[in-house]
């Protein structure tokens, strides 16, 4: 069965000659390097939970292409079923580990690819479908870890990617060969890329047609020659590498989803794995195929993640002894409302999802954005919350080293009791949890992932149909459908 368990999976990683900066220096692992094993350990459960009877429904699917019983994350979606069940697997993973689980940005990149190389072939008379569905089957066999790679660093915001002084600030072809092409560029904030096996590199905008360089859809190893990864900056990161300490928050599974720049400096890519090479016509439509499935998303991974954090925020009122007051209940229970708005509504654009050309499912376009939009302000409101009810001591709590102190700790601990029922270091660790998910990089992350807020207003825009809108309203208000007799209009008899 091709389901790689949590060991393969990191023992496969480990066979990776992949090339990593953290921290200003050449990693020779990044499996043994604590900025980024937290990452492979939220991954490793996607591969863990896969292997249990009781989520084998959510977790694994059957593969279109072969029969085989494949992890969802390498799964086409073939039904509004399908893509429902894609949000119930994020909450779960989310509930599991507390943070970013990373693979939905492969999955939704290999959707779109999926989808868009049948539609170029259909205009175009190329065979990139048939191509990307053989790369597939050996994902899908190998159960392996697909990063998309989507945001292009795109220089000078007002200038297109032809116009650009240095035209590396979008990833392009530099050199085209009878046997493949070479790329050069960087994808920015990109999630899960350096512990993954395979970057699927897709173009981050609509291109025109003086941009065919620039209309590069591709597959290459994350250990390829010219691939480079600089592990991004996260907030308080730095507690990660002092050693087995709960300062850091989710010292187990990490904060948001191990975000790197990639490099491509001048990376072969042969024809097989190609799987878009010039259309320009077809860019637009692949990003937006991308963005809407992962709009959608957030509301599920999003809404695993509040719950833990509700979590964290009720038992602190309750070390701290305010569980029972009726405010902070409510409060409690507003956490719960925003939470489930988000989750509902990616729920409501799955099961209203609808057959792509290539027979795959795409989530409801308007849900999805309205779902993404949500958590630009939910997860804000839902950390403010936390903020309210846990108090002023996640912003002032000492450290490990305090509390550990021979000589300070016994103060720390004891001006740090609130109900005795309850050891310190709970409420510490509690604290720790809420700081890091209610911190910078967690809120920048469900601001800006999948698209910034604006990017969602566009398409509910072009959705909303006001002028039909007001044709209904002119209708209701001025309509004479009434039914015959009844004494709707006109004096009362
Ligand atoms: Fe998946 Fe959510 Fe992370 Fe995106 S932000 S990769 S949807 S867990």
């Amino acid at each position: 069965m091709p389901l790689k368990t949590p060991q393969e999976y990191v023992d496969s990683l480990r066979a990776m000659k992949i090339r990593a900066y953290i921290g200003g220096e050449r990693v020779s692992s990044i499996v043994d390097h604590p900025g980024v094993a937290p990452h492979i350990n939220t991954v490793a459960k996607t591969y863990e939970l896969a292997h249990k009877p009781e989520y084998k429904a959510i977790m694994t699917a059957t593969s279109h292409l072969t029969g085989q019983t494949i992890h969802r994350y390498t799964h086409i979606f073939q039904s509004a079923d399908d893509l429902v069940k894609k949000i119930e697997m994020l909450r779960l993973l989310g509930q599991t580990t507390g943070t970013c689980f990373q693979r939905c940005v492969g999955l939704d990149a290999a959707n779109a690819t999926y989808a868009i190389s049948y539609e170029a072939d259909q205009k175009h008379g190329t065979d990139y479908h048939e191509r990307f569905k053989k790369y597939l089957i050996g994902i899908q066999n190998d159960d392996l870890m697909v990063a998309g790679a989507m945001t292009d660093p795109k220089g000078h915001r007002a200038k297109r990617p032809a116009e650009q002084d240095d035209p590396d600030q979008f990833v392009r072809v530099v050199e085209r060969r009878d046997d493949g092409v070479v790329i050069r560029g960087a994808k920015l904030h990109n999630t899960g890329g350096i512990n993954s096996h395979e970057i699927l590199v897709l173009p981050g905008t609509a291109m025109k047609d003086d941009e065919k360089d620039y209309a590069i859809a591709c597959a290459v190893p994350a250990d390829a020659e010219g691939v480079i990864f600089i592990f991004g900056r996260q907030s308080n990161d730095t507690r990660k590498f002092e050693g087995g300490c709960q300062d850091y928050g989710n010292s187990r599974f990490g904060v948001v989803g191990g975000e790197a720049m990639i490099v491509f400096e001048d990376v072969f890519v042969p024809n097989e794995r190609i799987f878009l090479n010039g259309e320009t016509d077809q860019c637009g439509k692949m990003v937006t195929y991308f963005a809407t499935w992962h709009r959608a998303n957030y509301g599920g991974c999003k809404a695993g993640n509040a719950d833990v954090l509700i979590g964290a925020t009720a038992k602190t009122t309750r070390i701290l002894g305010t569980e029972k007051n009726g405010i902070v209940r409510d409060k409690l229970i507003e956490m719960v409302h925003l939470t489930e708005t988000t989750y509902g509504t990616a729920v409501a654009a799955s099961f209203k999802g609808y057959p792509l050309p290539c027979g795959s499912f795409m989530v409801d376009p308007m849900l999805a954005n309205v779902t993404k939009q949500n958590i630009t302000r939910n997860v804000y409101d839902i950390g403010r919350l936390a903020h309210d009810l846990a108090g002023g001591f996640l912003a002032t709590m000492p450290g490990e080293d305090e509390f550990n102190h021979p000589e300070i700790g016994d103060y720390v601990k004891k001006y740090h009791v609130a109900n005795p029922q309850y050891d310190v270091m709970e409420r510490v660790k509690m604290g720790r949890y809420i700081e890091a998910m209610t911190s910078v990089t967690t809120l920048v992350e469900a601001m800006h992932g999948a698209g910034s807020p604006q990017a969602q207003r566009i398409v509910m825009g072009m959705g909303a149909d006001i002028d039909k809108k007001i044709a209904m309203a002119e209708k209701v208000i001025n309509g004479d459908d009434d039914v015959p007799g009844l004494p709707l209009r006109g004096k009362r008899t």
